[in-house]
């Protein structure tokens, strides 16, 4: 059996067991030995396999996750097990090594994403979008038949984050070797002009965003993934779909 968790302090947790079940179901015999949990605790994160940290609020998050003496664990999860996480909105934050525009000078935060983000980047809540992202990872989703440019996918941004810094990822003893920060979404033209062809970023010195690129939406660093928008707040399983393969896939195994 794979156990996969769901964060469930805060936010929207019920949601993402809905679209995991969804996606479990989606993936045939590879899904169907999925258990599905709401993670209140440390006993029952030690029984995940994978975790999602959802959106919300992540101040209030960490507060909660500190009361309930599950931040060390969380930590322990993500970076030194390296299982996988899936975190959004909230949850991207959460998974930051640094957020900025955070109020009374800063917040706890799990870590394991070599980024910064900056929070309520587009602004309040009435400045809330929905909006057609190109994603092109979900080309290579179970049921797209890995060919041509996946449909649009329906971003729902609530008082969303950026990454707006890639930041170096040395010199963590937790973690000695990573691969970098994938970008995995972008989007384009709010910053500058649109190149939400390019994926990855290889020529982007650390510290920085590509300028043209638009704003980061999505990232990964190897077991970690994050998205900026509530992919649980459609219908639309693709993303759950494809983090869900993976975790699959890896789990067992090395994730890298
Ligand atoms: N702005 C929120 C925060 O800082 C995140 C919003 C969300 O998860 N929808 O935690």
């Amino acid at each position: 059996t794979l156990t996969v968790g769901v964060l469930a302090l805060q936010g929207g947790f019920y949601e993402h067991i809905n679209l995991l079940r969804k996606a479990s179901r989606q993936l045939g015999p590879r899904g169907q030995d999925t258990k599905l949990i709401e993670v209140r605790n440390s006993t029952e994160l030690s029984t995940c396999d994978a975790l999602v940290i959802p959106g919300g609020e992540s101040t209030t998050m960490a507060l909660v996750a500190a009361q309930s003496g599950l931040l060390e664990p969380l930590r322990k999860f993500v970076k030194v097990d390296k299982k996988p996480v899936w975190g959004t909105c909230a949850g991207l934050i959460l998974l930051a090594e640094a957020a900025n525009d955070t109020k009374k000078g800063g917040q706890e935060l799990v870590g394991g994403l070599a980024v910064r983000v900056h929070r309520n980047h587009f602004g309040r809540q009435v400045e809330s979008f929905i909006t057609d992202l190109s994603l092109p990872f979900l080309a290579s989703s179970p049921g797209q038949n890995g060919s041509g440019t996946p449909a649009p996918y329906s971003g729902v941004f609530i008082r969303a984050p950026i990454v707006e810094a890639l930041l170096t990822s040395e010199g963590s003893p937790d973690s000695p070797e990573r691969s970098p920060v994938e970008i995995m979404g972008v989007l384009p033209g709010r910053r500058t002009k649109a190149t939400a062809a390019s994926t990855t970023a290889p020529d982007t010195k650390p510290g920085e965003v590509p300028k043209d690129l638009g704003d980061v939406i999505a990232v990964r660093q190897d077991n970690v993934f994050g998205t900026s928008f509530h992919p649980e707040l459609t219908d639309d399983t693709r993303i759950h779909v494809w983090w869900l393969d993976q975790v699959v896939e890896r789990v067992g195994g090395q994730w890298r």
